[in-house]
């Protein structure tokens, strides 16, 4: 492998850029983890978090990947029998049901098309079909990481309201969390599931779950085996008191640090921000998309995501040549296309710790990928993000 000088630019949708701040918070040596100092900065990130899911309920913190919160949602409110309706949108509305299949819960999708938004009538009518409330929860991803579409949370809670139906609403936040605008509490999310590497900038291995009093109140009455991820044994009434073991130290260090930089900077500015890359970026791909090349990939313009932009590459070409020229040449690390899109899109990440020029590079990098990896391509996408980013 030829030495490689530089900052590697990595644009992938998760995990992201880590500020060296947060890295800087977490060189320090570790703490007991029942000692005050220790908890007084766990309750300090507990409260930040709260106000980044825009919530006065219940937070609950773990050790684990994504994966764990996802699971920890589904055990603590599901019983063997139930079932859990899930809005087809991607590969990781897909994964997240997948889930339950081994504790005996029944799985049924709301088929959807990946490129388009969830459909709120086609679960409003599935709910009103089920009479004898076998379902249990409505599973929905806010932003498909695997598309690029931002799907509408509130509607979804609409359609559940509309069908009368008493289905817990359960909402994965992981990478539109801390990256556009989410709000657990006025939206009526009862479990809303965050991880630490996305909008968060912090390492994989942290993650979260907002509860609302109405799903903690369910988890005392569901029956599904849970013991790492049981609520129970973390709350001390609506408060966290206990982690499943070791408290994950360093990470409450990185927390703290990003929860800061978080609030100095304002959601609102930092929503602002990603939507201004987002939208660099989509100005860019309709430039390339010129004459055949490649093109966005969620096909509804009121939903397209300000934290992932996947495209999808001309029939006949291989997108992971492309991220394969971007890493070896120019040392810019893309996302692939996940489950049947694999091949098909790569995918840009621009969320978190990320800049103007940042996102310019990288945009500059698959610009000149295309050319080496010869895929066709309209000209001039670079520069439509220039002129959008000057005026914006
Ligand atoms: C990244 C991601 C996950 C998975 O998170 P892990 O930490 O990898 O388990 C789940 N859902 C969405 C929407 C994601 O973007």
């Amino acid at each position: 492998m030829p030495v490689k000088r530089g900052r590697m630019f990595f644009m992938n949708p998760g995990p992201t850029n880590i500020p060296d701040r947060v890295l800087r918070a977490m060189d320090r040596p570790a703490l007991d983890f029942a000692q005050a100092e220790f908890k007084a900065i766990a309750l300090e990130c507990f409260a930040g978090l709260k106000r980044v899911f825009r919530t006065e309920q219940i937070m609950v913190v773990y050790a684990a990947s994504g994966h764990g919160a996802w699971e920890s949602a589904l055990v603590n409110v599901c019983s063997p029998g139930d079932t859990v309706l899930v809005p087809e949108t991607g590969h990781f509305s897909l994964s997240w049901s997948e889930m339950v299949r081994h504790y005996g819960v029944e799985i049924e999708t709301v088929p959807g098309d990946w490129r388009k938004g969830v459909d709120p009538a086609a679960v409003e009518e599935r709910l009103k079909a089920d009479k004898d409330h076998k379902i249990r929860a409505v599973l929905q991803v806010h932003n498909e990481t695997s598309t690029g579409v931002a799907h509408p949370v509130a509607a979804v809670r609409k359609a559940i309201d509309a069908a009368k139906h008493p289905a817990l609403y359960l909402v994965d936040t992981i990478s539109s969390l801390g990256s556009f605008d989410f709000r657990m509490d006025d939206w009526g999310v009862d479990v809303a599931v965050g991880g630490s590497q996305k909008g968060l900038m912090l390492p994989p291995g942290m993650c979260f779950t907002g509860i609302s009093r109405k799903a903690l109140a369910a988890s005392q009455s569901a029956t599904l085996p849970r013991e790492y991820w049981n609520w129970r044994r973390m709350l001390d009434g609506e408060r966290q008191v206990r982690f499943a073991g070791t408290a994950p130290v360093h990470h409450i260090f990185g927390l703290q640090e990003s929860l800061k930089m978080i609030e100095e900077e304002g959601l609102d500015a930092i929503f602002a921000r990603h939507a201004r890359l987002g939208e660099a970026t989509r100005r860019c791909v309709a430039a390339w998309s010129k004459g055949g090349g490649p093109e966005l990939f969620c096909t509804n313009p009121e939903l397209v995501s300000n934290s992932v932009t996947a495209i999808q590459v001309p029939d006949g070409h291989d997108a992971n040549k492309l991220r394969d020229v971007c890493l070896e040449r120019f040392n810019v690390s893309l996302g692939g296309g996940l489950n049947r899109l694999n091949g098909k899109v790569f995918r840009i990440g621009h969320m978190g710790d990320l800049n103007e020029p940042m996102l310019m590079g990288a945009l500059s990098a698959v610009e000149m990928g295309f050319g080496v990896a010869g895929i066709p391509h309209g000209a001039g996408g670079v520069n439509a993000a220039m002129e959008y980013l000057k005026a914006a």
